[in-house]
């Protein structure tokens, strides 16, 4: 028999490594940004008086209802909206879509870790910049020779927020490459980049449901833009699978998109969460970034980073930690209820004081 060497053509890569989903119930997980509060109350009455005989259909392949709820929020035409199965998937559309130049890519060396893990499965070269010491962009690194720009606002895992300015400076001097800005947590205080894309129609904002609309096991995603660039999406997404997305998603997510009143409440509720732990956090003798998220990149003084994960993880306590270069020395904290919180502050108490 000859050598088995159908192994060579195999797509060969390294996966994304998620937080971890620990399978006991009583503990207070804080490590992967996700929503401390339910969605909205239509999402669970949609759930409850759910007609199973849908289920029998395929789902709408536009997506209509929910990309029109998204267009309406946001004061777009349905047209300037693509959705997909969380904005990992929109993302993961994007990149395909845009991103085919022989020019490297460009994004930030301290960045959301999905992006250099699609850049290889889909084999487009990439080049990262290294941020500033505060952790802030320089954006002259992004007026290099490129295929494509992408980096989130308010940066992942670092919570720094960069002007709508820095953005339009960025994208101004960009004309002939897509420019992706991926804005996961604007909705904790951040202000969107979105009204640059009725100037610049090569500007692609992606949003999540999964943060501040407390869905993300529904996984939604959206990307909003020209119709020029959200057709080119389209058309590829449609080459691959037109029903990604399922009908009871669908149907929630437009509920939510709906309703402002409780979308605000909960926003509100998880920044002032926010700014009390930075107090807090303080005077733990912890630095952190001036975080606009729902999370705190937090630095510990007296104690390593991985010494405090790992005693936090003891008491059943998750937070985020990487051991990479430079953010070794931090950890990432989603801010939770108020509840959540004072189990964490206490245990921290005991692991740096006591
Ligand atoms: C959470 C996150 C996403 C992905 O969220 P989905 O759950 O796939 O919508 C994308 N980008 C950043 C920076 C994130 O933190």
């Amino acid at each position: 028999m000859s050598a088995n060497n159908w192994e060579n053509a195999v797509r060969k890569v390294e996966p994304y490594v998620p937080g971890e989903q620990p399978k006991e119930s009583d503990v207070v997980k804080l490590n992967t940004n996700e929503n401390p509060y339910p969605p909205c109350p239509e999402v669970k009455e949609l759930l409850n008086d759910f007609d199973i005989s849908k289920m029998r259909l395929y789902p709408a392949p536009d997506a209509e209802i929910l990309v029109d709820s998204i267009a309406q929020r946001y004061g777009l035409k349905s047209s300037q909206i693509f959705v997909g199965v969380g904005s990992d998937d929109v993302l993961a559309m994007a990149f395909m879509t845009f991103f085919n130049s022989d020019k490297p890519i460009l994004f930030p060396d301290i960045t959301y870790s999905f992006y250099d893990v699609w850049a290889d499965v889909y084999r487009i070269p990439y080049k990262t910049c290294p941020l500033k010491k505060d952790f802030t962009i320089n954006p002259e690194d992004y007026y290099q020779e490129n295929g494509g720009i992408i980096f989130p606002n308010p940066n992942a895992p670092t919570g720094v927020l960069e002007s709508v300015s820095m953005i339009e400076d960025i994208v101004s001097k960009n004309p002939d490459s897509v420019v992706i800005i991926d804005e996961a947590y604007i909705d904790f205080g951040g202000e969107s980049c979105l009204t640059l894309t009725e100037k610049y129609e090569n500007l692609l904002v992606v949003q999540t449901y999964s943060k501040s609309r407390s869905m993300a096991g529904m996984r939604i995603g959206f990307a909003m833009g020209s119709e020029k660039l959200i057709k080119y999406m389209n058309d590829v997404k449609f080459s691959v699978n037109s029903y990604t997305m399922n009908t009871i998603t669908q149907i929630c997510g437009a509920a939510s998109m709906k309703n402002e009143e409780y979308f605000r409440d909960i926003v509100v509720k998880i920044i002032d969460a926010r700014e009390k732990s930075k107090k807090k956090l303080a005077e733990l003798g912890f630095t952190f970034t001036d975080s606009a998220s729902n999370f705190i990149f937090a630095k510990p003084e007296q104690k390593s980073a991985k010494y405090v994960f790992d005693e936090l993880k003891k008491r059943k306590i998750f937070v985020r930690y990487w051991d990479k270069p430079i953010i070794c020395d931090y950890l990432r904290i989603s801010v939770g209820t108020d509840e959540e919180m004072e189990k964490l502050f206490a245990a921290l108490e005991e692991i740096l004081n006591g």
